[in-house]
């Protein structure tokens, strides 16, 4: 009697899609293995905040990656705020007592954790010896059976009947698939930065009042906007100036530089007291982020499917053992 063989998943890349991925499929008894270029998990950056949209999918995907974004998930510390997505104020008045000037909710109000902290997380929902670190993916060759083999740089490789390729925006996975050049595989620059920074909640509350240092806050000015989020259960403020530019960015191999307090107080020059004191406050050195976009196509002529995740990038490859299913 043939035995049937089960079908291996290899996922590319251990970020928060990833990781997600990994646990969703693993929950469905599914076999599956990530490569990791990185020694161990980690994410970089502050808060992430989620839509009510992202917190289902979470739900479907497992029900403990949602109990682990409900563990590390910090809302609207007013109760009166509970609905509230962000409410909006106008960035360049004066009076650092204004009002807000309109408020956006929805039914989940406002959903941030700690990047970190949320991968910690998921990490824990993973089973040991299912993850490869230092695997950074070279290469994806298709063998005679129909299967791949993944070809990572430290000249290691792996097998498997499907490839999801979870690589960030400046995919390997991408690239191999629809060549080096496809609009899908160059991230376009949007001629936006974004200055992070995290501030104590005491500081925060120090400088801006109570109501806008606890609940979510968007500071909209010409040309650039800040928000404000409460983090780590209130302990902490994300801060995130994003700003437009004309110039071009430097190195598009890399998508952070390093920048300082006084150029975000230049872009944000203009902003009233309440973004000029939390701006202020940011460590004299800080780091900028582009923002880049990616043109995603769904449709190629060599591969059988192509999907797409609300934050991350997967793409499958599949053997035709896959396929047959
Ligand atoms: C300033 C800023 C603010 C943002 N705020 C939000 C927000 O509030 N809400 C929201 O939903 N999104 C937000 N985003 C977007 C969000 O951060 C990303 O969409 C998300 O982190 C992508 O996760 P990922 O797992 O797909 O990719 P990544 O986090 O980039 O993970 C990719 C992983 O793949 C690994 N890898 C890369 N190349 C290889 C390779 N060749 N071989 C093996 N491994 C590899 C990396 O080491 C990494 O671990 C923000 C982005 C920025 C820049």
């Amino acid at each position: 009697m043939a035995v049937e063989q089960q079908i291996e998943y290899a996922i590319v890349g251990g970020g928060i899609s990833g990781l997600t991925l990994a646990i969703a499929l693993l929950e469905r008894g599914l076999s599956v293995h990530i490569y990791e270029q990185a020694k161990e998990f980690g994410e970089i950056g502050a808060g992430v905040s989620f839509t009510p949209n992202s917190v289902q999918a979470m739900k479907l995907c497992h029900p403990g990656i949602y109990d682990a974004f409900e563990k590390v998930c910090t809302r609207n510390l007013w109760p009166s705020k509970q609905g509230v997505w962000f409410d909006f104020y106008d960035g360049l008045d004066t009076d650092k007592n204004a009002s807000s000037v309109f408020s956006i909710r929805n039914d989940l109000g406002q959903n941030a954790v700690h990047r970190a902290n949320f991968l910690d997380e998921l990490v824990k929902l993973m089973p040991e010896g299912k993850a490869s670190f230092g695997k950074r993916l070279d290469d994806i060759i298709q063998n005679e059976d129909g299967r791949y083999t993944l070809k990572f740089l430290d000249g290691s490789s792996a097998i498997a009947d499907a490839v999801l390729g979870c690589d960030g925006i400046k995919s390997k996975a991408r690239e191999i698939m629809f060549g080096s050049d496809h609009p899908c595989v160059v991230p376009s620059y949007t001629f936006k930065n974004a200055y992070r920074a995290m501030l104590p909640m005491e500081t925060a509350i120090a400088a801006i009042g109570k109501e806008k240092a606890e609940n979510a806050c968007m500071h909209l000015g010409r040309g650039a906007h800040l928000l404000t989020f409460p983090v780590r259960h209130g302990q902490m403020m994300n801060v995130v100036g994003f700003c437009g530019t004309d110039q071009p960015w430097k190195d598009m191999r890399k998508l952070t530089a390093p920048a300082t307090r006084e150029d975000a107080l230049r872009d944000f020059a203009g902003f009233g007291p309440v973004v000029t004191s939390l701006l202020q406050l940011a460590e004299p050195t800080l780091e900028i982020v582009s923002c880049f976009l990616l043109c995603i196509a769904c449709n190629s002529r060599q591969q059988q499917t192509a999907l797409t995740q609300s934050s991350g990038v997967s793409l499958i490859w599949a053997s035709t053992r896959l396929h047959r299913m």
